[in-house]
């Protein structure tokens, strides 16, 4: 049954004139980052980090020296363990490739890992933001994190960082839990759910909004098909917004899908 749908995305997939894909903390377990509420997710595990989770944003707006000399001064600053050592694994590889191949346009994820850009993603839309890059709240501009010095800002009292080009407040690029969506990324990612005419959505639990909308907006157009790759069924499968559903693991799945779009443009 599994193969019959590989072989019904594939299809659809060579088809589609432009086609999208959605990721979650799904596709990335795979290298070993836990996802937040799954059995062994960080948060489940962790309570008191979802709670500190939720007060992030408020924390930061009231007081950005102290926040960033508290986060600088914890270990796991960064958080989601070894998040900066993770690689990629097939199923970031494997989206890339289609990429490359013509066959996906973007890939929207909402995942702050970095791990679609380490795979080869070009057109990527980090919705929630990237471990990786900073942002300043006044311009939007994003900085890779080394293109500060954190520890010395600290040691010479100079934080928060402030934006190289208009001196705004510089704060981590993820996207914190009652923190706007960067008007860029959200509006993008908009216009992309506007107009494909397919959306591969992988390894996400489809709750978190206004991420989650977006599967939705696309479903206001019936003859858009939109293919679930994940390892349970989600309120998509349950409400019928997507069209069907591949259950499995992206990472196993993806380069099956892959061998079969080859073949059929061979
Ligand atoms: P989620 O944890 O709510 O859902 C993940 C879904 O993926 C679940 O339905 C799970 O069954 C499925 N899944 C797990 N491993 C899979 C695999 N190998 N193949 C296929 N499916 C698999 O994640 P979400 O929907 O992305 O929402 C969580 C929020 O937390 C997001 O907003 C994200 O920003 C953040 N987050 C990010 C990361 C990351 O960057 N890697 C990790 C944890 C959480
Ligand atoms: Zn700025």
């Amino acid at each position: 049954m599994i193969e019959q749908a590989i072989q019904r995305a594939a299809r659809d997939l060579v088809q589609a004139q432009y086609g999208i894909a959605l990721t979650g903390a799904g596709i990335s377990t795979e290298s070993g980052i836990p996802d937040f509420r799954g059995p062994s997710g960080v948060w489940t595990l962790n309570p008191e980090a979802e709670r500190r989770a939720y007060r992030s944003y408020q924390e930061f707006m009231e007081n950005p020296r102290g926040w960033w000399e508290n986060t600088l001064a914890r270990p796991d600053h960064f958080s989601l363990g070894d998040i900066d050592k993770a690689m990629p694994n097939q199923g970031h590889y494997i989206l890339a490739e289609l990429e490359k191949m013509g066959i996906l346009k973007c890939t929207i994820t909402q995942n702050i890992d970095a791990l679609h850009e380490k795979a080869g993603t070009v057109n990527l839309l980090e919705y929630h933001g990237s471990v990786a890059k900073l942002r300043c709240l006044s311009c939007g501009s994003r900085f890779r994190r080394d293109a500060f010095d954190l520890e010395k800002l600290a040691r010479e009292n100079q934080l928060p960082p402030s934006c190289p080009r208009c001196k705004g407040l510089i704060k981590t690029d993820g996207v914190f839990f009652g923190e706007p969506i960067p008007g860029d990324v959200a509006e993008q990612s908009l216009e992309a759910a506007l107009k494909c005419d397919l959306m591969l959505i992988c390894g996400t639990s489809a709750v978190v909004y206004p991420f989650a909308s977006l599967p939705r907006i696309a479903r206001q157009r019936r003859e858009v098909t939109i293919i679930e790759l994940n390892a349970e069924p989600t309120p998509l499968t349950e409400e019928g917004i997507s069209d069907y559903l591949l259950q499995g693991k992206t990472g196993e799945i993806l380069p099956r899908i892959l061998k079969e779009v080859k073949k059929l443009i061979s």
